[in-house]
């Protein structure tokens, strides 16, 4: 169990996202064919492909490594989640600069500076069919946990479970907001193909920063 991560280790916290996105390109496309377009593997793995190009053989800390991956889909991946998730991986490396370990507190002032540029960008809300249904009950779910036993992993373990059962409970949500929302009722019935991505990138995050799950 760790409780703090070393700051200065950010490439294999960047190097997992990028695996992470690129191995469940072809299933995230696929859960995207279903209600939107087919894209969302497709324009994620892009910029973790690109990720990785631009990270070379450099060592970065976490706070630059997240920034590397933001700045990356904010300028050069299209789709409704390119500049969501590039925001949102540079509020999350901006809320760890000049950090010397990420211990739960950090995390979570990490996790809520996302959260908060997604309402601002995104104002999606629980229940919209999108990615803040995985996201937002993994922020809650994280700051109970913070509340709790000091540990980083429990606290992070506990993200990932919520983030895991709100991603579920978009099998039968009806899409309020992006592409998918042009089905109406027809949207339901499978799961978000943002939300899930999200389930994943919080898990590799918590696989890295937490040592493991
Ligand atoms: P596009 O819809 O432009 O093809 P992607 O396929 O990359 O873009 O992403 C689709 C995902 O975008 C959806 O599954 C949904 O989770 C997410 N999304 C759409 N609109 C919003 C929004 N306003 N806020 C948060 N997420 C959104
Ligand atoms: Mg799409």
């Amino acid at each position: 169990m760790a409780a703090t991560y070393p700051c200065s280790q950010g490439r294999p916290v960047l190097v997992g996202l990028i695996n992470t996105i690129e191995s469940n390109a072809a299933m995230l496309s696929e859960i995207d064919g279903a209600t939107g377009d087919g894209d969302h593997g497709i324009n994620m793995s892009k910029g973790a492909r690109r990720t990785r190009e631009v990270l070379g053989n450099q060592e970065v800390t976490v706070g630059q490594g997240l920034e590397m991956i933001g700045n990356v889909l904010l300028t050069e991946i299209g789709g409704a989640m390119g500049p969501l998730y590039g925001s949102f991986f540079n509020e999350m490396g901006g809320a760890c600069q000049g950090v010397e370990f990420i211990d739960k507190a950090t995390f979570g002032k990490m996790l809520g500076a996302a959260v908060e540029i997604m309402q601002d960008l995104g104002g999606a809300k629980v229940g919209d069919k999108t990615m803040m249904d995985a996201l937002l009950p993994a922020y809650d779910a994280y700051k109970m946990a913070l509340a709790g036993d000091p540990d980083l992993t429990t606290a992070l373990q506990s993200m990932i479970m919520a983030a895991e059962e709100g991603k579920e409970s978009t099998r039968n949500l009806v899409a309020k907001l992006g592409r998918a929302s042009r089905l109406g009722e027809r949207s339901r019935g499978t799961l978000d193909a943002g939300a899930t991505s999200c389930s994943l990138i919080l898990r590799s995050l918590a696989d890295t920063l937490g040592g493991g799950s």
